[in-house]
């Protein structure tokens, strides 16, 4: 029967089950065995309550253990293993029905994990219990600090045991959390997780295994670079969610279109293999290893810019991506490897900076960074030593023929005396960030000469300014025109800004709300390289310009009869159609001036009166035209 922890017991003679508790009761008074031990621990007494009656129980129970005693032999078994106990007592003597030591089938019993400690009277019972494994036995007369030590080292071995099993398990699944970790991290530090594709490092180690493969003449590795230009402004200027999107969706159109050239290629050109990475937020690269000259692939690359320069649709808003790629292949126009991917890189902002779609790595590409970073370098000497100047050419009234305004220009004189053209420099300082100091350097300086001619006491004329994308951009810019006309206490009628309509006035741009900002300033606004870029034409009637400046290759081919001339009065007739004073650049003959009269062309600005000349020259013009 089994009875509760704590039950009153009284014995006579088991003297050695006392000796034993007491053991315990030490164990359990062990304060460091206690900090270990904080719950409660329970011994089970496998014997005769008849031996037990002088035993008071209850002073075990304070020592924190629960003792618990079973005298039925038939229940023992079951009592083990369902008391969880820390250690099993039990005597020798204490059989079954069919004679056999409890104690035995404790032992063979195999959820009972406790230390059984017996308890006997001879020494064929203490053979037979070590032989049968007891973990110890203890023969009369006891020693009880001797068997008090071994049933604290019992139970503590036991606990150890235990604790190692728990320790080997949680080894186990430590180890295998951390190889999934380290697998984790190695995907992770291989593939960007926005589109799942390989990242920058990764790309780097399929470029090694792909070029392995290039043997002889018949393979070559191409890499192509394509770059979203405007990712990082979508970023900024819709959420990561929505460029998240965009990279996805990007990825998608890159995939399929790598796979409709792998289906065209494959067989005759032999496009060997493939693969798209994201090497950066805004950028990616495609590696293919071709035919030498494989032609399909300027359709891949046409069909890239095609698919990429088309809106793309995020939540319902329409965003430019301004894709532009930049191609290199290994080893016949590259040796290096380590260097293609660079190169495509270069190639690819060698387009950018040169306002192309795409450019194919070369030895001429290397010679041109190598200039554009040397003028780099120079022009911020320049800015520093106040080396650039401005030239205004003068702007003419057709019907009056007088001088009605002029365009201030840059000029940057070079130490052999030359000058170092502003189409070559601006576009520099424009991808360098240098360009908004310039900006407003020749945006004071025009104001400044206003003022001077004033001064003069000449005839008040308009001064057109040109304004570049990087500026229009810059939020702060109205305030720094407002600046520049305070100063200079200029009547901002006079004042004319010049948007490109590839660069400032690009779809992409977006720049509505600030070209209504500057408008409210009272300046007026003009449309330069009007028919140089594909889509102002589109939005004309919604931008708040005033004036719209053909570009001068119209005006260069302009010869009766020729397409051209159809053109350009189609132009002029739609300037004048939206009441836009209309301009025409790069006049330089009387025939052009006299088609462009017949048209209806309002004003006009070349070399037929003069370049770009000094302001002392722009006021002996000015006196000497009617
Ligand atoms: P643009 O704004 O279209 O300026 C007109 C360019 O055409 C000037 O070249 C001018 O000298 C040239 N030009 C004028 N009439 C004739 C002609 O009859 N025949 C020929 N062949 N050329 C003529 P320039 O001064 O070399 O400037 C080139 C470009 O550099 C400008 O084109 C403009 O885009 C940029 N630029 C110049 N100054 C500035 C500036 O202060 N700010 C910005 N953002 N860009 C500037
Ligand atoms: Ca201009
Ligand atoms: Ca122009």
């Amino acid at each position: 029967m089994t009875k509760p922890a704590g039950t009153h017991f009284e014995s006579d003679d088991l003297t050695e089950v006392t000796g034993i508790l007491e053991s315990l009761m030490s164990v359990a008074n062990d304060e460091s065995y206690d900090d270990q031990q904080p719950e409660e621990k329970r011994v089970l007494l496998l014997g005769r309550p008849r031996s037990l009656k002088r035993w008071d129980i209850r002073w075990l129970e304070r020592s924190g253990f629960a003792v618990t005693l079973v005298d039925d032999p038939e229940h023992s078994v079951l009592a083990a293993e369902t008391l969880d106990p820390c250690a099993i007592v039990a005597e020798a003597a204490f059989r079954d029905s069919r004679r056999r030591p409890v104690y035995q089938s404790v032992l063979d019993a195999e959820a009972v994990e406790a230390p059984v400690i017996v308890l006997s009277h001879s020494s064929s019972e203490t053979r037979d219990a070590l032989d049968n494994g007891a973990y110890d036995v203890a023969r009369k007369p006891f020693d009880w600090r001797i068997l008090s030590r071994r049933v604290r080292q019992a139970v503590q071995i036991a606990d150890n045991d235990a604790a190692l099993e728990q320790a080997r398990d949680s080894l186990r699944s430590a180890v295998e959390l951390a190889d999934r970790v380290r697998e984790q991290k190695r995907t992770s530090e291989s593939f960007e997780p926005v589109t799942g594709l390989p990242n920058r490092s990764k790309f780097r180690e399929l470029l090694q295994r792909s070029a392995t493969s290039i043997t002889g003449n018949d393979n070559v590795l191409l890499v192509c670079v394509v770059s979203l230009n405007r990712f990082n402004l979508i970023t900024e200027a819709v959420g990561a969610k929505q460029s998240d999107q965009v990279a996805f969706d990007t990825a998608g159109i890159l995939r399929d279109c790598l796979q409709s050239t792998a289906d065209s290629v494959q067989l005759e050109s032999g496009l060997r293999t493939a693969s798209v990475a994201r090497i950066d937020p805004g950028r990616f690269a495609l590696l293919m290893t071709v035919s030498p000259g494989a032609a399909e692939l300027d359709e891949l690359r046409r069909t890239i810019i095609e698919r990429l320069s088309a809106p793309m649709t995020v939540d319902g808003q329409a965003l430019y991506l301004s894709p532009c790629i930049g191609a290199a292949v290994y080893p016949t126009e590259v040796s290096d490897l380590p260097q293609l991917l660079g190169k495509a890189e270069s190639a690819m902002r060698e387009a950018r900076s040169r306002g192309a779609q795409f450019c194919h790595h070369s030895k001429k590409v290397d010679e041109d960074i190598a200039r554009k970073l040397r003028i780099e370098n120079r022009l911020h000497a320049a800015i520093d030593n106040a080396e650039l100047r401005l030239a205004y050419q003068p702007l003419v009234d057709i019907a009056s023929n007088r001088i009605v305004g002029c365009e201030a220009l840059l000029r940057w004189p070079q130490a052999d005396g030359s000058f170092l053209s502003p189409a070559e420099f601006v576009p520099i300082a424009e991808s360098s960030g240098l360009m908004v100091t310039i900006g407003r350097f020749v945006l004071d300086s025009a104001c400044q000469q206003l003022d001077s001619w004033k001064r003069q006491g000449l005839d008040p004329i308009r001064m057109s300014v040109n304004v570049s994308k990087c500026q229009l951009l810059d939020p702060g810019f109205p305030d720094v025109v407002r600046g520049c006309l305070e100063r200079h206490d200029v009547d901002p009628s006079l004042i004319d800004l010049e948007l490109s309509e590839r660069g400032a006035l690009s779809p992409e741009t977006n720049v509505l709300d600030r070209l209504e900002a500057l408008k409210t300033l009272g300046v007026s606004l003009s449309i330069d390289d009007f028919g140089t870029g594909e889509a102002a034409i589109a939005y004309l009637k919604d931008l708040p310009v005033d004036v719209l400046k053909i570009d001068r290759s119209y005006i260069m081919e302009l010869r009766s009869n020729g397409a051209e001339s159809a053109i350009t009065s189609a132009m002029v007739a739609l300037g004048q159609k939206l009441n836009l004073t209309v301009v025409a650049e790069g006049v330089e003959s009387n025939e052009q001036l006299a088609m462009l009269r017949g048209m209806g062309c309002d004003q006009y600005q070349g070399f037929f009166l003069s370049p770009a000349v000094s302001p002392d020259e722009v006021v002996r013009l000015l006196q000497n035209t009617p």
